[in-house]
């Protein structure tokens, strides 16, 4: 259990200015503090962080919380993590760094510890009589034993129920282990989903076995990897190979290179490489974008050489670009992914490559030309209509005007002619977002006066001891569930601490997705610091007002088959109520 008064010491401990400027650079402006939000796409400074209240919330996203909340969000770990962090920046110890290395209960720990425990047998079976051939294969394909080790690289046996049987003497029952994507039912009964491969483990952010890539070994020509399907614990499109073990040295090196597939990562790896993560396919998701974005201010994209990987490159670019990363691009040639392309040239040949990328209009330019003839006024004109779209997107004046050049080099197209191309797209782009913020601004209107009253009573509530007490004395309930719920919690909270501090209240929903949510609305609330108590008065009376309402209609129904003298009764209450007695 967590100990919310150890907790609000820890968090008094630190100041959740220093800790956010060690992360992300801060202005101060007035009493706050400024600066890019992590948590959503933009470049303007539109995070701010309260020193006195101890909290960051973002105007655009809506992104708001304590120290621990920062933490947790932006380096990928669990409340449990975050804290402990915090404790070494205090330079404290609590109870759970102590307690840390106990693994922390989790929904789905049975499957964790799963993964943990065939990770480790298949580990083990490598090194035995049966996996001699499998260790073969790998030496063969020069991964060496550091290299097995590091990536925790195994081998599933012939035998097809042991893992299974394992598995079953551990407990674990039939449905966990079918629903785990390690165990198949079949004809004779359960057996190992895994057979006779070899096994690289896949990692979620967080560094733990959500999942294995069983690789076919005694057929070089058979292609064949079998990857775990998803399952409550395994979703590819969120999570990168080897994240974990990269994240440190991108952010040393502010770098991070992208590649297609595990094999590439891991010979990256051998060659010193380190600061690599792999999509596992071509296609990019938004999460893993905004992942790489986290992780340093600069992307390399380094895809399979082959016509896929410049699709998927494309592809990633525009993922990239939408959250405003600007990629850098290696292309590899003769159509060679990573791994062979390091096995053959060597080192140093891949480090210039990475050392020389091409900037991401250059590799367009490349990407469009190609299957064009720009001898051809058809490809011609396509090729110029295409690279003015990318251009629009491009905000760096220069890489802009230098492209302009290429194309006026390439179509003998005037420049001025091109710019207005260009002005003309760009104007046309702006239409269109401001049609999107008009549309948002709509449907916020939809708002009703008892929400906005909710809306704005909890935000007092959060900053004012007064307001906790009038919602005590005046309000019986909120219509909204959520805005409901969370005024419970806050005036739960106050009854237990005798005390509203914003930021301790954040600890204590900690993990309660749906509270955080509707809390981050409350606190980004555009109002004023403070409210007299008249103020605080109405809100809870427009609240009142819609108890009465619901009270009023459903005594109306009842009269409909009531008696004359129920009727009577029905009809004075609704009176009653009319009048404000409640
Ligand atoms: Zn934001």
């Amino acid at each position: 259990m967590i100990d919310q008064e150890e907790l609000q010491h820890l968090r008094e401990q630190v100041d959740i200015v220093d800790v956010i400027s060690s992360y992300i650079p801060l202005t101060q402006k007035g009493r706050n503090f400024f600066g890019v939000c992590p948590f959503h796409d933009d470049n303007h400074p539109s995070m701010s962080v309260s020193r006195e209240k101890q909290i960051y919330t973002c105007f655009a996203c809506g992104a708001s919380g304590n120290v621990f909340k920062f933490i947790m969000d932006y380096e990928h770990v669990s409340f449990r993590e975050a804290v402990s962090k915090v404790a070494t920046i205090a330079g404290v110890e609590t109870h759970f760094q102590i307690h840390q290395a106990r693994q922390t209960p989790s929904r789905y720990q049975e499957y964790y510890d799963a993964y943990e425990f065939a990770c480790r047998l298949y580990q083990n079976n490598l090194h035995t009589k049966s996996g001699q051939a499998a260790l073969e294969y790998l030496k063969k394909r020069q991964i060496d034993d550091a290299c097995i080790k590091e990536f925790e690289i195994g081998y599933a046996t012939r035998e097809s129920q042991t893992l299974t049987t394992l598995l079953q003497g551990k407990n674990y029952k039939k449905d966990t282990l079918l629903k785990s994507g390690l165990v198949v039912e079949n004809a004779y009964g359960l057996s190992d989903i895994y057979v006779d491969r070899v096994m690289f483990p896949l990692w979620n952010l967080e560094g733990k076995v959500v999942g294995f890539s069983g690789r076919l070994y005694n057929d070089e020509k058979q292609f064949k990897y079998i990857n775990s399907k998803e399952s409550e614990i395994f979703k590819k499109g969120e999570l990168l190979y080897n994240y974990h073990r990269a994240k440190e040295e991108a952010r040393k090196k502010n770098q991070i290179i992208l590649m297609e597939g595990f094999m590439d990562v891991i010979r990256a790896h051998t060659i010193g490489v380190k600061n690599v993560v792999a999509t596992m396919g071509t296609a990019v998701t938004k999460e893993q974008a905004s992942h790489l974005k986290r992780l340093a201010k600069e992307v390399i994209i380094c895809f399979d050489g082959d016509a896929a990987g410049a699709k998927g490159t494309a592809s990633c670019i525009e993922e990239l670009l939408n959250l405003g990363v600007t990629p850098k691009v290696v292309r590899l040639e003769n159509q060679l992914d990573p791994d062979d392309y390091i096995k053959q040239y060597g080192k140093d040949a891949f480090l210039r490559k990475l050392n020389n990328p091409m900037s991401t209009m250059d590799f367009k330019l490349e990407y469009y030309k190609k299957d064009k003839d720009l001898s051809d006024s058809g490809d011609l004109t396509h090729y110029v209509k295409e690279v003015i779209t990318e251009l629009s997107k491009i905000h760096d004046e220069v890489l802009r005007e230098v492209t302009l050049k290429k194309i006026h080099d390439e179509s003998g197209l005037e420049i001025s002619f091109l710019k207005e191309q260009l002005e003309k797209q760009k104007e046309q782009k702006e239409t269109t977002s401001v049609l999107e913020i008009k549309e948002k601004k709509i449907e916020k209107k939809r708002e009703t006066k008892y929400e906005k009253a909710e809306k704005a009573l909890l935000y007092y509530m959060l900053r004012d001891e007064g307001a906790i007490r009038i919602y005590e004395e005046e309000v019986t309930f909120m219509p909204t569930k959520e805005y409901r719920n969370l005024a419970r919690e806050i005036d739960l909270f106050y009854n237990n601490y005798h005390h509203m501090e914003l930021a301790d209240f954040m600890t204590y929903i900690s993990g309660k997705e749906k509270m955080e949510e509707a809390l981050s609305t409350i606190v980004s609330l555009p109002l004023k610091e403070e409210a007299q108590k008249e103020e605080l008065r109405d809100y809870a009376r427009v609240i009142r007002e819609y108890t009465v309402k619901n009270e009023i209609k459903r005594l109306q129904k009842e009269m409909a088959g009531a008696s004359l003298e129920e009727k009577t009764r029905l009809a004075t209450r609704i009176v009653e109520l009319r009048l404000g007695d409640r």
